[in-house]
């Protein structure tokens, strides 16, 4: 593993400073940076991503073809690190460049990829995962939503649940029974769904951060053109996890573990308790120094992740441990800076003396929310004992 970066690299870091620091939209004073439901701040979310692509830096890695440059991953890299820096806002689209984005690059039609992938990177056409439903999260192909295929359409009806961003998206990624008669895993098929299809209903669930981040969304009758199934009917289920990993990669996404340590450093070196500095007691310093020390880890894991992208080898179950990693350890950097806080901690947003713009409150909740999505903890554990570790596999019905 090489650690240093190449002159061209460092060149092309320099390069993209200039232009963030030109072109980084100012920070709003109310934003915890994860409300989605004004349409204002949709709107500036989306005019940000698009900014950022056409300066040449969203999915920079894509193929050509398809609205990417064919560029290294170091590169992305590079700005990724350069956004934590600036402490830029992150991407609206995120499900869309980093779920169905590579998915449909690996599985998708050719058609499929002409019409999709670019309105995902200009953030013209934002996307929703419908997996989860009533009784089927964990054990997720036990799902029953069905899709019957009736000439060249599916008909799909049933209901999902916690379906984050649907309430705004324009396309959804969706699993669905299209062969109830066949074993859980082979009778499901991935399909294209526009959300504005007539039979479609979607109800906001408010989170206990108080936002309403996420829904259910119910399915009666809704038509969706044969066209949009994603890789072979009833074959979803191989789709899916292709998708999985790829959102396990984003959930664990090294450079907001950095940043929200760097926020805790800066809390703690700005409020004053008993006399000093919350960073001087020597309690909180034990418990940064513990936290640093986990974000460095976690941050040579994903050094580790890069070089195994470098070099074309397979990433094998590094999502998962990234994903358990990464999400656990931002609710504990969440939970240090209540600490920090103390009482203060406990103030609503909206009060005068609130500190850091109330974001540690909503980030101890909305953490803990991203410990379940994506496959909780405790699955992700099963999946490095089983296929990591070659542990023997937990008993299932
Ligand atoms: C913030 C947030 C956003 C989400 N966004 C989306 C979204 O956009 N789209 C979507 O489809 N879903 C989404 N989800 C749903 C998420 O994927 C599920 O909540 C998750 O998979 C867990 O399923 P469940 O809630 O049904 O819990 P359950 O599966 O009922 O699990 C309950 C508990 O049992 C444990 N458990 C279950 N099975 C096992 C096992 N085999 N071994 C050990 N322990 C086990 C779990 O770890 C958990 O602690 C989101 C969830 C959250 C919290």
């Amino acid at each position: 593993m090489d650690l240093s970066y190449t002159p061209e690299q460092e060149a092309f870091r320099k390069k993209v400073r200039v232009w963030i620091r030109a072109n980084v939209p100012v920070r709003e004073k109310d934003g915890s940076g994860i409300e989605y439901g004004d349409p204002k701040r949709i709107a500036a979310l989306k005019a940000w991503q698009r900014q950022l692509y056409e300066a040449g830096y969203v999915a920079m890695g894509w193929p050509t073809e398809y609205g990417g440059q064919g560029a290294d991953v170091v590169q992305q890299t590079i700005v990724n690190e350069e956004l934590l820096l600036a402490r830029a806002p992150g991407l609206i689209g995120m499900m869309g460049i980093q779920m169905v984005g590579p998915t449909l690059i690996q599985f998708g039609t050719e058609e499929q990829k002409q019409r999709y992938l670019r309105r995902i990177l200009t953030a013209e056409e934002i996307w929703c995962q419908g997996y989860s439903e009533p009784g089927s999260g964990s054990d997720l192909a036990s799902l029953k939503t069905r899709a019957e295929l009736v000439g060249d359409e599916f008909i799909v009806n049933g209901q999902k649940v916690w379906t984050s961003n649907a309430q705004f998206a324009d396309w959804m990624f969706c699993l669905v029974r299209t062969d109830p008669s066949a074993p859980k895993h082979r009778g499901i098929s991935y399909l294209l769904i526009d959300m504005q299809s007539p039979g479609i209903t979607v109800r906001p669930l408010i989170q206990m951060t108080g936002d309403p981040g996420f829904n259910e969304v119910f399915f009666e009758n809704v038509r969706v053109p044969r066209k949009n199934l994603v890789g072979e009917l009833n074959q979803g289920w191989l789709v899916a996890n292709a998708t999985l990993a790829h959102e396990r990669n984003m959930l664990g996404a090294t450079t907001r573990t950095q940043q929200m340590f760097n926020g805790l450093l800066r809390l703690a070196q700005r409020h004053q308790r008993y006399g000093r500095t919350a960073a001087e007691d020597p309690v909180i310093r034990q418990r940064l120094a513990d936290l640093l020390i986990r974000v460095e880890a976690m941050k040579y894991h994903a050094f580790r992740q890069l070089t195994d992208s470098i070099k074309r080898r397979s990433p094998g179950i590094g999502a998962s441990v990234n994903k358990l990693v990464s999400t656990e350890l931002n609710h504990d950097i969440a939970a240090a800076a209540m600490e920090v806080m103390g009482s203060f901690g406990t103030l609503a947003r909206s009060s005068r003396h609130v500190m850091d713009r109330g974001v540690w409150p909503v980030e101890l909740m909305f953490t803990l929310g991203l410990i379940i999505g994506g496959g909780t903890s405790q699955i992700q554990k099963n999946i490095i004992s089983e296929r990591g570790l070659g542990m023997p596999r937990e008993h299932r019905q």
